[in-house]
């Protein structure tokens, strides 16, 4: 086993913390490496090693920022299937998913390429007489961004791209589950030019991310992860007198309308509800069919759907859907099950004795997929994020019905709706209290040139990731109003000038 090791300073730095916790191959349910848990002083060698690099990094022309950028976004393009696979040995996911969300990623370095334009000013000419204005937007200073298990690539590529572009220097702490991605990172970051201390990366638990969140030299955090833990970095992070955005958990609807195309409803269900094992934020875990006709026929061509599923590792280019990130994670995934069964819901599709036949991943953290139906809104299994490849049907009886239960949610991320009428879905568009909104579209992420949020408990904090919501959490806007005394002018002088 290898200890998972820092990036400090343009190097992978061992760790002395002492403190360290097992990395598992969820495929195999064997622990293969360790990680590193940082102490308070290596979080602060850290933060001193960004903080150096500011000066010189923020006064750098934001042309040549971008092109350190468009070297590293090569070598992604490049390398893309080795930061998939390391990806995927971690956190479980197949192939063709981990390099989905490599590519999501990559689309946000393509965004801060354009910084230059991102960050021109504004310029007002006689804002008085003989006064003109101007607004530049400055770069903040050290920022950190700390990120969950699910996209252990493309979360941390929603923050740093623009931060850096923008002239601020980062610290990355990643989630202790996968942590191989973020060195990867590190190196191609450096091997593409990146001066030491701009970008670094420390591994740890909650002692690494309360030492961020008190350290007076770092200026904003950026978090994504679970609800309660957003609103823990948020609360402790503004008191701080940091700018904070933490995005939290969710709990995405889809509606199906009665006139919606069905067989494109089920394809589109399955994806958003079992792909990645339902171990994203934008994953559907609620279907709304509108009627309970609309219900009786998506059940049907659901459940065999769902009972072929082809669960294994990613090492099997076949798979589908991957194991769960942790063994406890999978027993959770279960008790929601149970939870469901105990509470009166239909059990429809039993993925709880799920066994994986493959030869040497026995004992990965293997689950099938479940299908609930008859949920209702007094249910632990709606009520709560349930992260894994689990799908609760709550029947409506009218469109109005379906929208009142999406608003009477907590959490409200994202959600879709199937329909061929353009004048619901426009309704629903503008109407629906959810930050992203997909219409026969089941994953709405937005395109990093948009930006990614949800509303409600889904986030804490006034801005977005990325686009120009990216672009303004990580500047901080500077107006000079400026006038030049008259009479300064003076004949040209034809001498060479001297002093006094
Ligand atoms: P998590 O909240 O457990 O962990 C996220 C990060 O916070 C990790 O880096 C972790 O080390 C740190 N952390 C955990 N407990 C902490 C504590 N007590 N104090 C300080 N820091 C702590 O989330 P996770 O399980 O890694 O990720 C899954 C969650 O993330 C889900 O709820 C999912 O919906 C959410 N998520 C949200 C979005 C979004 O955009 N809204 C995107 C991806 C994931």
């Amino acid at each position: 086993m290898t200890e998972i090791a820092h990036y400090i300073d343009g190097a992978r730095i061992a760790s002395a913390s002492g403190r360290s916790q097992p990395v598992f191959n969820p495929a195999t349910g064997e622990a293969e490496n360790t990680v590193a848990l940082a102490s308070a002083e290596e979080v602060n060698a850290a933060v001193a090693s960004a903080k150096a690099a500011w000066p010189a990094w923020s006064k750098t022309p934001a042309l040549r920022r971008a092109r350190v950028l468009d070297r590293f976004k090569t070598i992604l393009w490049d390398r893309a299937d080795d930061l998939a696979r390391a990806i995927s040995a971690e956190h479980g996911k197949t192939h063709d998913d981990a390099l989905g969300e490599v590519t999501r990623g990559l689309e946000v370095v393509e965004f801060a390429i354009g910084a230059p334009t991102h960050l021109k000013g504004d310029f007002s000419e006689n804002v008085g007489s003989g006064v003109d204005s101007y607004n530049i937007r400055q770069s903040l200073g050290v920022v950190a961004g700390i990120t969950p298990f699910n996209f252990p690539a493309m979360v941390p590529m929603w923050m740093f791209p623009v931060a850096l572009a923008c002239g601020n220097t980062f610290i990355l702490k990643p989630s202790e589950r996968d942590p191989s991605a973020s060195l990867l990172i590190a190196e191609w970051l450096t091997e593409a030019g990146l001066p030491d201390g701009v970008f670094n990366v420390v591994q740890g638990d909650k002692l690494a991310v309360d030492t961020l969140l008190e350290h007076p030299d770092v200026k904003a955090i950026s978090f994504v992860g679970s609800t309660p833990i957003a609103r823990y970095i948020h609360a402790t992070g503004t008191a701080a007198g940091k700018r904070v955005q933490a995005l939290g958990g969710a709990k995405n609807h889809a509606v199906i309308m009665p006139d919606a195309d069905l067989d494109m409803a089920v394809n589109a269900l399955m994806g958003a509800a079992y792909g990645s094992a339902g171990e994203r934020c934008m994953a559907i875990s609620v279907a709304v069919p509108v009627t309970d006709a609309v219900a009786d026929a998506l059940i049907a061509k659901l459940v065999p759907k769902i009972e072929a599923l082809k669960i294994g590792p990613a090492a099997d280019a076949e798979s589908e859907m991957g194991p769960i990130v942790t063994q406890a994670a999978m027993e959770r995934i279960k008790g929601y099950v149970d939870s469901a069964e105990a509470e009166g819901a239909k059990i429809v599709v039993d993925g709880r004795d799920f066994k994986q036949q493959k030869q040497g991943y026995e004992n990965g953290f293997y689950v099938g997929g479940s299908l609930i139906d008859d949920v209702t809104t007094d249910m632990k299994v709606w009520k709560e994020e349930i992260f894994g490849p689990v799908l609760s049907v709550v029947r409506r009886n009218s469109y109005q019905e379906a929208v009142d239960l999406i608003g009477e949610c907590e959490f409200a991320n994202g959600t879709a709706i199937f329909t061929r009428d353009g004048d619901t879905a426009r309704n629903f568009a503008q109407d629906i209290e959810v930050g992203m909104v997909g219409v026969n579209v089941p994953i709405p992420v937005p395109m990093a040139f948009h930006s990614f949020g949800g509303w409600k408990a889904s986030i804490f904090g006034d801005h977005a990731m990325h686009g120009m919501e990216g672009i303004r959490f990580y500047t901080r806007i500077k107006t000079t109003t400026q006038r030049w005394p008259t009479g300064l002018r003076t004949d040209a002088e034809f001498t060479m000038p001297t002093l006094g």
